[in-house]
């Protein structure tokens, strides 16, 4: 299959989850403009995405809820799943381990890695706090893909080359400064002033 945009890649995902809860509610079957209504999107939007993962369902039923989601975690997941690293375990590096804690088998923090003294060799949420310093051993060792960068911004730049040279394929920089990395690391950067202040202006607009 065709590498799927990214936009797509990331409805796939919210599908999954809107997927699952049918599925815990008892519904085996679902129309497109109801996932579609789930996730606030147009019915099209909803079946040109499946069609392009090679999926159809039918005029009666719809999609059946099982097979699509089984088809959309063989796209997103690797068969053994990814393991990913915390870079800072400052307030929202423990938030974010708190809040991935149980709710995904194929994406696993395993790793958190620190310089302040009386963070490191620590657990947190069930997860191993290292110092900084050993990033690439323990990157190695344990076969880490993924870093979620949470460092102050000041360190953001040091921090994502390190990662980079000790073997990591993506990251996720929840900081405010923008990183540039290597063609072949996947980077997606996520601010939250930004989608803070894109809901001010609609509210504004309005
Ligand atoms: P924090 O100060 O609580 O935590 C930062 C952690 O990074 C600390 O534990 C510190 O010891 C550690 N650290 C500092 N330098 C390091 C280094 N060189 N190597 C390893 N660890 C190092 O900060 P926070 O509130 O958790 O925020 C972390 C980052 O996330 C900041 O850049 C902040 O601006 C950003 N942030 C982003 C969002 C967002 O929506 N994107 C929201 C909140 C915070």
């Amino acid at each position: 299959m065709k590498k799927l945009p990214e936009k797509t890649v990331e409805r796939l995902s919210q599908y999954r989850r809107s997927l699952l809860l049918s599925l815990a509610s008892g519904k085996h079957h679902i129309f497109s403009h109801e996932i579609a209504a789930l996730i606030h999107i147009t019915p099209v939007q909803v079946r040109r995405d499946i069609m392009l993962i090679g999926y159809s369902g039918t005029l009666r039923q719809g999609y059946d809820v099982k097979e699509l989601t089984d088809l959309i975690g063989k796209i997103i997941d690797t068969k053994d799943g990814q393991k990913v690293a915390v870079m800072g375990i400052g307030n929202l590096g423990r938030s974010m381990i708190g809040y991935f804690s149980g709710k995904r088998t194929k994406l696993s923090i395993v790793a958190a890695f620190d310089i302040n003294p009386e963070k490191i060799d620590r657990v947190y949420g069930g997860v191993w706090c290292y110092h900084f310093d050993r990033l690439a051993e323990i990157i190695k060792q344990e076969g880490i893909s993924i870093a979620i960068i949470t460092v102050p911004a000041s360190e953001a730049t040091r921090i994502a080359e390190a990662v980079v040279l000790a073997g990591i394929k993506g990251i996720l920089n929840f900081t405010p400064r923008p990183l540039n990395v290597p063609s072949q690391v996947y980077l997606q950067e996520y601010d939250m002033i930004t989608s803070l202040e894109k809901v001010a202006y609609f509210v504004k607009e309005k």
